[in-house]
């Protein structure tokens, strides 16, 4: 396993933890939510669980009750910034723009969302 499997020094676990500072909103037992830094659409949310996994197959396995929770905290955001539609994103791996190791959905809508945004 490479550091990016690693919890340590991951970017959203300190997000999490409230070490780096984000545009938070909206926070559960076990899931946490706040702005993309480089929104690419008028609303651009990560929802990030609290427990440390690299990508979402590996959130179902380890803690499925969190990706469940997921869900729901991103169906209430989209309810209330977007009419409740929106587009859920997880990428998985480099190759499919996977930059952050720490397992997250884009919650998305506005604008000309395009397959790759
Ligand atoms: P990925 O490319 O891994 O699917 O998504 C990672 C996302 O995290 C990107 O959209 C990027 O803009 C966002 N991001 C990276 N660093 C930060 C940060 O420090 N704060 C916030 N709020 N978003 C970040
Ligand atoms: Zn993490």
């Amino acid at each position: 396993m490479s550091d990016i499997d690693s919890a340590q020094d991951c970017l959203f676990c300190r997000i999490v933890a409230g070490d780096i500072p984000a545009q938070k909103v909206m926070e559960t037992d076990r899931v946490v939510a706040f702005r993309d830094i480089a929104p690419q659409a008028p609303v651009h949310i990560l929802v990030v669980p609290r427990t440390h996994a690299p990508n979402v197959a590996a959130l179902a396995a380890a803690a499925p009750e969190e990706l469940a929770e997921m869900a729901q905290v991103a169906q209430r955001i989209a309810d209330a910034e977007c009419g409740g539609e929106y587009r859920w994103i997880f990428n998985t791996g480099a190759a499919a723009g996977q930059t952050v190791f720490h397992a997250h959905g884009h919650v998305m809508n506005g604008g000309t969302l395009g397959w790759s945004a």
